[in-house]
């Protein structure tokens, strides 16, 4: 039976990703070789390497000045190399989520952090407004997309100060004024391939302005200097990445991918706010995510949760279970996810309340 795959990630890849990965395991670039057991420093992956950097900065638009560094670690990694490579005395963070809190509690242990706003009060099911950013903060950290709560900023803030963002779940959804931002950083496994690999885009001016000594490898220099290539860089899931990237431009860039996802989500969304069984946990319409659709049963039919799950899975929907500190249902609408399947999961929940 085909699979409808909505997880939140690991997630849904191209077949054309997976296709070519699978391929490259048996032979590699011609050489005869697994692309498990090549040198990181032949020609072969070295080209690799070039290219996805140079399809990250085609796709985004990155201008000059910025560096695009492939680090292993995932993104939980970034939340103390940004403290670590930016935070001189004080640090402006947004709460609107789990992985904002992680964020939030590694700088902590580098200096003074002013949290502006947080949506905690309402189990961050909407994105704070009207905060202020003190202009004396080194800078405003915030998340893109909150994976878990499926809520999202789709813009770029202004900021007085450096802008950092975790972009680990949107990446590629959406054109970005790069130039806004000093770092931004996403782990491969939401958008992108598999896990293993977080694509750091970094503002080269914005290093080199702290007091306190930096371990060689959580220091950004590191790898921009050596090209990601200090260390054995994760070789597979950046191969997986470049052909994703290579996807990616295939159809047409971010714009074409963006009125895709804006699509697929505004399918799943009406279908949730035009049913009498299913209600979305985000209820301003300017705050939900895309990428992550949360949707819970309405009380009178809440018993009926676990039942629907089973009822979907036996048409091939899978990873529609929402996170444990949501409850209900979460479906992830990943670039690489077709709208078949949104189309399959809406008839799905057709059926069912035509049932109950
Ligand atoms: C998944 C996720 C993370 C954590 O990524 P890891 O690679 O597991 O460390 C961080 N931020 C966001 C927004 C995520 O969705």
């Amino acid at each position: 039976m085909k699979k409808h795959n909505f997880y939140a990630g690991p997630s849904i890849l191209s077949q054309y990703t997976i296709k070519n990965t699978a391929d490259a395991i048996l032979n590699f670039a011609d050489t005869g070789l697994s692309v498990l057991e090549v040198s990181h420093r032949s020609k072969e992956f070295q080209a690799v390497m070039d290219e996805a950097q140079a399809l990250v900065k085609e796709l985004l638009e990155v201008p000059e000045g910025y560096s695009v560094l492939f680090l292993g670690g995932g993104a939980s990694m970034q939340f103390c190399m940004v403290p670590y490579n930016l935070l001189n005395r004080k640090a402006a963070y947004l709460e609107t989520g789990t992985w904002a809190a992680n964020a939030i509690k590694e700088a902590r242990l580098f200096g003074e952090v002013d949290v502006v706003a947080s949506s905690r009060d309402a189990n961050f099911t909407y994105i704070p407004k009207g905060y202020v950013i003190p202009s004396d903060a080194d800078y405003f950290h915030f998340t893109t997309n909150n994976t878990i709560y499926g809520t999202e900023m789709r813009y770029d803030p202004e900021s007085p100060v450096r802008l950092v963002a975790d972009m680990s779940s949107d990446i590629f959804s959406r054109p970005v004024d790069v130039s806004k931002y000093d770092v931004i950083y996403a782990g491969a496994q939401k958008n992108l391939a598999p896990a293993g690999v977080t694509i750091v885009i970094v503002r080269d001016d914005a290093l080199g302005h702290v007091d306190r000594a930096i371990p060689t490898m959580l220091d950004y220099r590191t790898h921009v200097k050596k090209g990601s290539m200090f260390n054995t860089p994760p070789v597979l899931p950046i191969f997986s990445a470049l052909q994703t990237l290579r996807y990616y431009k295939e159809l047409g860039g971010v714009k074409v991918l963006e009125k895709m996802d804006l699509d697929k989500a505004a399918r799943l969304y009406d279908a949730i706010d035009s049913s009498r069984m299913f209600e979305g946990t985000v209820t301003d319409p300017a705050d939900r995510s895309i990428m992550n659709v949360c949707f819970v049963m309405t009380a009178e039919y809440k018993a009926l949760e676990k039942e629907f799950i089973d009822f979907a899975g036996e048409r091939g929907i899978v990873g529609i279970k929402g996170h444990r500190s949501v409850g209900g249902f979460r479906a992830s609408l990943y670039n690489a996810l077709p709208m078949e399947s949104v189309e399959v999961l809406i008839q799905a929940m057709k059926d069912f309340e035509a049932k109950h």
